[in-house]
C-alpha cells in the first residue's frame, strides 16, 4: 500500500498519473468534502478560532499544521475564515504541510501563495509566504520533519489522511498442537498444556503475485470490480507461518487480543501502525510527552475520515478506487487510489497513550459536526448574500457563481445520513488539551464559552 500510494518511483501520488491530471474532481478519481463546497473548510476554520477562544487567545505561538492536504482547497477555505478573526490571524507564526506528493505540494503553493511566488528548499522542507498575513509556509513529507517546541500551540488539520496509510491484515488461525510454535524460553507453562490443545495465532495476509492468465473469473474478483480493468497482478493470500508483524502488532492492544475470546479463529483485523504514530504525534504536540514536556498543554487537532465510530476494529476493508469506482486494489498499482477505514479508537487510544496531557472527543458522524458547527446557519447566509465575495465560488473544478441550488445540493451531500452518504460514513474525532472532560469542544456538543 505504500509503495502503490507514495513510492519514490511512482506511486499514486508521487508521480503515477499522466501529467495535467490529479487525482480530484469530476475528471479524476474522487471528490472530497472541501472539493464539494467551500463551506466545509470555513467550518473547520471556525472550530479552530473556537478552541483557540476557548483556551484564552494566546497572542502568539499559533501553528497550522495540515497533514495531507490535497489540492490545498481546505487551507486556504481555513484561513480565508480565520483572517476574519484578526486576532487569531495575528496570533499564527507558521503553516506546515505534510504532503508527500511533489505535484499536489506545487498545487497547494500556487493556490495559498501565488503561481508567481517562489519556492525553495531547505533541509526541513520546502518554503514559501503565503497570501494571507505573508505568513511563512513550510512543506515537508512526514510530520517528524516538524519541529516539537513547548511554547507552540498547534492546531492539527487531517481530512482523508489516514485512509491512505498502509495497513497490515490478519487473520486469526486455530494450529493443530503438534505445529504450534514451541513456548518461548520465557514461557513457563508446563510442556504437556501446550501440546494436547490446539491454539489460537495470528496469521498475516500478504500480498502475491497473481498466477500468469488469471482472469477475473479464476480470482473471483467482485462482477462490480472487474469492470474496465484489467485482471489483478496481485491478490491476498493468508500466510503460512508466521510474519514479523503478525507476532508482535496484533498482541499490541487489548481491543485486538480480545478477539481471541470474542470471536475465535477465524477473526479478522486490520492494524496500521503508521495511525498509532501519527496520533502519538499529534497528541505530544498538543499535550506534551516524556521525550517532549510541556508545562501547559495546548492546541487542538481535528481528523475527519471515514471508518466505523463505534469502536469496532476495520475488518476487509481495503478497496481500489478509480474514476469514482470501485475496483480491485490489486490491479494496476500506482494508477489506483488505495484507502481503508480508519479505526478512530485505535486513534484515541495511541493518542491517549502516548500523552498524559490530551483528552480524545468523539467520533461523531461527519453530519452532526457539520450541523453542531452551523453548516446550515452558514448556506443560509451564504445564499442570501450570494456575491458577499467571501467565497471561493465552491464548486469541484474552478471559480463558479454560486448558486442556490448548488450550494444546497453540496450541502446535503456533506451531511447526507442515508446508507453510505457523506454525513454517515465520515466522523470526526478530536484531541484537546487535557481537562478532565469538563469542556467538551464546539461540533461534538460543547459551546464556546462566554468571553
Ligand atoms: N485532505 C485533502 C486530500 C485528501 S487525499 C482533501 O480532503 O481534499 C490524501 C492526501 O494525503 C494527498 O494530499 C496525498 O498526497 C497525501 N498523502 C497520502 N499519503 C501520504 C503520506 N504517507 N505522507 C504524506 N502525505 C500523504
Amino acid at each position: 500500500m505504500r509503495m502503490c500510494l507514495t513510492a519514490d518511483i511512482g506511486g499514486y501520488y508521487t508521480g503515477a498519473l499522466e501529467e495535467g491530471r490529479d487525482q480530484f474532481g469530476v475528471k479524476g478519481d474522487f471528490v472530497t468534502s472541501p472539493e464539494i463546497s467551500q463551506v466545509f473548510g470555513e467550518l473547520c476554520g471556525i472550530w479552530f478560532v473556537a478552541e483557540w477562544i476557548a483556551q484564552g487567545r494566546q497572542s502568539r505561538g499559533v501553528e497550522l499544521i495540515e497533514v495531507g492536504p490535497g489540492r490545498g482547497t481546505l487551507m486556504d477555505d481555513m484561513l480565508r475564515t480565520i483572517q476574519r478573526f484578526p486576532a487569531m490571524a495575528n496570533s499564527i507564526d507558521a503553516i506546515y504541510m505534510v504532503e508527500a506528493s511533489p505535484e499536489l505540494r506545487m498545487a497547494q503553493k500556487n493556490l495559498l501563495c501565488g503561481e508567481n511566488a517562489p519556492m525553495t528548499e531547505s533541509k526541513v522542507g520546502y518554503h514559501s509566504v503565503c497570501k494571507y498575513n505573508a505568513l511563512p509556509i513550510v512543506w515537508t513529507e512526514t510530520i517528524k520533519s516538524i519541529p516539537i517546541t513547548a511554547e507552540k500551540m498547534p492546531f492539527i488539520m487531517a481530512h482523508e489522511f489516514f485512509d491512505a496509510l498502509p495497513i497490515h491484515a490478519f487473520q486469526l488461525v486455530s494450529v493443530p498442537a503438534t505445529q504450534a510454535r514451541p513456548p518461548s524460553p520465557s514461557d513457563t507453562s508446563s510442556p504437556s498444556t501446550k501440546t494436547s490443545h490446539p491454539t489460537l495465532e495470528w496469521r498475516e495476509m500478504v500480498v502475491s503475485p497473481t498466477p500468469p492468465g488469471s482472469t477475473h473469473a479464476s480470482l473471483n474478483t467482485p462482477a462490480s470490480q472487474s469492470r474496465d480493468t484489467p485482471p489483478p497482478d496481485f491478490q491476498l493470500t493468508l500466510s503460512p507461518t508466521s510474519t514479523r508483524h503478525s507476532l508482535y502488532l496484533p498482541e499490541s492492544s487489548p481491543r485486538y487480543r480480545a478477539l481471541k475470546t470474542t470471536v475465535g479463529a477465524g477473526a479478522l483485523l486490520e492494524i496500521c501502525p503508521d495511525l498509532s504514530l501519527y496520533a502519538a504525534d499529534f497528541a505530544a504536540r498538543i499535550g506534551g510527552s516524556p521525550q517532549h514536556p510541556k508545562r501547559k498543554p495546548s492546541g487542538a487537532a481535528l481528523i475527519l475520515d471515514y471508518g466505523p465510530g463505534d469502536g469496532s476494529i476495520p475488518t476487509n476493508s481495503l478497496r481500489g478506487i478509480r474514476r469514482h469506482r470501485r475496483v480491485s486494489p490489486f490491479a494496476e498499482p500506482g494508477l489506483t487510489d488505495l484507502s481503508a477505514d480508519v479505526d478512530f479508537a485505535a486513534l484515541a487510544e495511541a493518542a491517549t497513550r502516548a500523552s498524559d496531557g490530551v483528552e480524545v472527543h468523539g467520533p461523531v458522524s461527519q453530519a452532526d459536526f457539520l450541523e453542531m458547527m452551523g453548516i446550515r446557519e452558514r448556506v443560509e447566509t451564504l445564499i442570501t448574500k450570494d456575491g458577499d465575495s467571501v467565497g471561493n465560488g465552491g464548486g469541484e473544478d474552478g471559480k463558479k457563481k454560486l448558486k442556490k441550488e448548488d450550494v444546497e445540493r453540496a450541502m446535503s451531500r456533506l451531511v447526507d445520513r442515508g446508507p453510505g452518504g457523506m454525513g454517515k460514513v465520515y466522523k470526526a474525532l478530536a484531541i484537546l488539551p487535557e481537562n478532565e472532560g469538563r469542556r467538551r469542544p464546539v461540533g461534538f456538543g460543547g459551546d464556546v464559552p462566554a468571553a
